[in-house]
C-alpha cells in the first residue's frame, strides 16, 4: 500500500469523528434553524455544542466562531469582510499587507480586494522562510487596514512569529488576520494572547471532514457577511448550518487537542529521522527553518536529479508532492520566495507525516528516495 505521508494536503477523518457525525445524517436531521420543536432544537444544541469545543481550543468565547465551509471560505470573509466593513463605515484605510508565501485561500482574495481599491503590499520572506518584522513594521504606515499572516506554512511548515506581528498591529490598531489551517491542533495556539483578530481554521486538516471550517473573530471586529440570506451565525455567514459537519469538526478538533502534544513529540521524531537518514544520502537540503517548523513537516531539494523523473518514480510507493495540493502543475511559490529555481522547486519533496503514520512508513519513503536517486542521479 502507497505510505501516505500528504498530511499537508489533507488527513484521513478519524473514526471516532465519522461515529460522532453519524446520528445527524438521519436520526436528527432536523435543521437547527427550525427552534419549534424539540428535533430542531437538538440539532442547534449539537452545534453549539461543537461551536464550545472550537472556541474552547483557542481559549475564545463560543459566540467567536462563524463555521464556513472550509478555511478558504474563511479567509474570504475575513478579508473581504473587514475590506467592506471599511467601506461602510467611512474608514479611510484601504491598505493590505501579507507575505510572498501564503496560500492561495489568502493570497487570491487579496489580489482580488487589491483591483478593487486596496492597495496590496506582499512581502519577501528570508531565505529561512520566515517574515523578518521590521521589514513588516516598515510596511504599516496610515493607511493600513489589514495584516495577513499564516501561523504555519503548509509546504514548507515554518512558523511566523505571531506575537510580534500582533504587537506591532495592536499598537496601530491594524486587524490581524492569521490563517492558521496547518496550525490549530497541531501547535499550542491562543489567537487572543497574539493578538490576532480573525483567525481561519479548517476540518480536514486537522482529522475532521472536508466542508467544514471556521473564521474565529474577535469581539469589536466588524465584518460584512459576504454570503447574504437567511441570517444564520449571527448574520455574519447565512446559509442551512452543515449540523453533521459542524459536530464532526468540534469532535475533530477536541480529538486533535486531546493528543495534540503527545503527537507532536512523536511525529518530531520520526521526521528527525527522516532527515537524518535522507542527509546521509548527500546533495539533499532542508527547505524552511528547521527549529520554528511544524513537528511532522519536511520539505526538502534534492539535487542532480529532473524532479518530474523523481516524483513520477516516487508515486508508486509514497503518497508526497513537491508543493501545496492547491497548486498542481504550477511550481511552488514558496519554495520561490526562498530562492529557489523552478528546477529545484520541481525536485523538492513535501513530507507531512500524521496521526497514523508508523515508521515503517518512514524506512518505506527513506528507502524509494535512495533507489529512485540510486536509478535517476545524474553524476555530479
Ligand atoms: C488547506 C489550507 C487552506 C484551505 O482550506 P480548505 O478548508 O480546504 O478551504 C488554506 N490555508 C492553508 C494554510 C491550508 O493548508
Amino acid at each position: 500500500m502507497l505510505a501516505y505521508l500528504d498530511h499537508h494536503a489533507t488527513t484521513p477523518c478519524d473514526a471516532a469523528v465519522l461515529a460522532a457525525m453519524e446520528p445527524w445524517w438521519r436520526q436528527h436531521f432536523a435543521n437547527p434553524s427550525s427552534r419549534q420543536y424539540r428535533p430542531g432544537l437538538e440539532a442547534a444544541a449539537a452545534v453549539e455544542q461543537a461551536r464550545g469545543r472550537v472556541a474552547a481550543a483557542l481559549a475564545m468565547p463560543p459566540e467567536s466562531v462563524v463555521f464556513t465551509s472550509g478555511a478558504t471560505e474563511a479567509s474570504n470573509l475575513a478579508l473581504k469582510g473587514v475590506a467592506e466593513a471599511a467601506l461602510e463605515r467611512g474608514d479611510p484605510r484601504r491598505g493590505l499587507v501579507t507575505l510572498a508565501t501564503e496560500h492561495r485561500a489568502v493570497l487570491d482574495p487579496l489580489a482580488w480586494l487589491a483591483r478593487h481599491g486596496f492597495p496590496l503590499t506582499v512581502l519577501p520572506v528570508e531565505p529561512d522562510g520566515l517574515v523578518d518584522p521590521a521589514r513588516l513594521e516598515a510596511a504599516l504606515g496610515a493607511d493600513t487596514l489589514l495584516v495577513s499572516v499564516m501561523a504555519a506554512n503548509n509546504e514548507i511548515g515554518v512558523l511566523q512569529p505571531l506575537e510580534t506581528i500582533g504587537a506591532l498591529c495592536r499598537a496601530r490598531g491594524i486587524h490581524f488576520h492569521c490563517d492558521a489551517a496547518q496550525a490549530v491542533g497541531q501547535i499550542p495556539l491562543e489567537p487572543a494572547g497574539l493578538g490576532i483578530d480573525l483567525l481561519s481554521l479548517s476540518g480536514h486538516k486537522l482529522y475532521g471532514p472536508k466542508g467544514i471550517g471556521a473564521l474565529v473573530v474577535a469581539e469589536g471586529v466588524h465584518l460584512a457577511p459576504q454570503m447574504h440570506g437567511g441570517g444564520q451565525e449571527g448574520g455574519r455567514r447565512a446559509g442551512t448550518l452543515a449540523v453533521p459537519l459542524i459536530v464532526g469538526l468540534g469532535a475533530a478538533i477536541q480529538g486533535a487537542m486531546a493528543d495534540r502534544d503527545s503527537r507532536a513529540e512523536r511525529l518530531s521524531g520520526l521526521r528527525e529521522r527522516l532527515w537524518h537518514d535522507l542527509e546521509v544520502l548527500g546533495g539533499i537540503s532542508r527547505n524552511g527553518h528547521a527549529g520554528r517548523c511544524l513537528p511532522h513537516n519536511l520539505n526538502v531539494t534534492v539535487g542532480g536529479v529532473d524532479g518530474g523523473e523523481l516524483h513520477r518514480r516516487l508515486r508508486r510507493r509514497i503518497a508526497v508532492s513537491s508543493g501545496s495540493a492547491c497548486s498542481q502543475g504550477s511550481p511552488s511559490h514558496v519554495l520561490a520566495a526562498l530562492g529557489r529555481s523552478r528546477e529545484e522547486a520541481a525536485a523538492s519533496i513535501r513530507f507531512g507525516l500524521g496521526r497514523e503514520t508508523s515508521a515503517a512508513e518512514i524506512e518505506t519513503a527513506v528507502a524509494a528516495v535512495a533507489e529512485t536517486l540510486a536509478e535517476i542521479r545524474r553524476p555530479a
